[in-house]
């Protein structure tokens, strides 16, 4: 007898910040996220966009290119919250929860900067938000924390390696799996500045346009936005 199918569950997540931090501090990865929503509407996929809030502030025309999708919050500085303290944590985090209410938006999910929680980060999240997108699959949430997680899968960088090691991605055994892309690696930056901090990625066919190639596998399998997956 066949063991039965796993039913299977694809997020996709953008990560809306500064151009590769910590490297760079720079807005032109706009360009790559007016792209990949021009892309992702012409298919007629669903993703969720977690935003750093000053990065809002700066260009609030980035809300034309994302407001039929879900918006949620990438924090507000693109800085690591587990180096602060108790105060300096919950005002960061009040801080862009103001800035999103300025727009008229609540956003229901968080992804850390650098996706760094741990119990005390998500403690204070869970004041603010539904849920948590910051933990990767394999890592275990902290029993004190009262936050749904949506923990990630995979992403970023890996979507430049060959396409055919890529689609490898999609049968590893776990049902739900959440990718995760940065607007800024599909166009704006000089492609050789970030080839040069991942030379050991070259070993995997790491290359720009792999990054498209591999964006419309993941399109093909019907994403949803991460707050459907809770
Ligand atoms: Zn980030």
């Amino acid at each position: 007898m066949l063991a039965p199918r796993l039913i299977m569950m694809i997020g996709l997540s953008f990560d809306v910040e500064p151009d590769f931090p910590p490297y760079y501090n720079t807005n032109r990865g706009l360009e790559g996220l007016k792209k990949v929503c021009e892309i992702l509407l012409k298919h007629k996929a669903d993703a969720t966009f977690f935003i750093c809030a000053d990065f809002l502030e700066k260009n609030p025309g980035l809300l034309d290119y994302v407001k039929k999708f879900e918006i949620a919050c990438h924090g507000f500085r693109h800085i690591d919250l587990r180096k602060l303290g108790d105060m300096q944590l919950e005002g960061e985090i009040l801080e862009a929860v103001e800035i999103f209410e300025e727009f008229g938006l609540t956003p229901r999910g968080f992804r850390a900067p650098y996706a760094g929680v741990d119990s005390r980060v998500l403690t204070v999240l869970s004041k603010y938000f539904e849920y948590d997108s910051s933990l990767l699959f394999y890592q275990k949430k902290p029993e004190d924390a009262d936050i749904k997680e949506v923990p990630i899968y995979t992403g970023g960088k890996t979507f430049g390696i060959n396409p055919k090691l890529f689609n490898r991605t999609l049968d590893f055994p776990i049902e739900n799996k959440v990718y995760f892309i940065h607007p800024w690696e599909y166009g704006g930056l000089d492609f050789k500045l970030i080839e040069s901090k991942r030379k050991k990625m070259k070993l995997l066919g790491y290359s720009q346009e792999n990054y498209l190639k591999n964006l419309e596998t993941i399109l093909k399998e019907k994403p949803v936005r991460l707050s459907e997956m809770i």
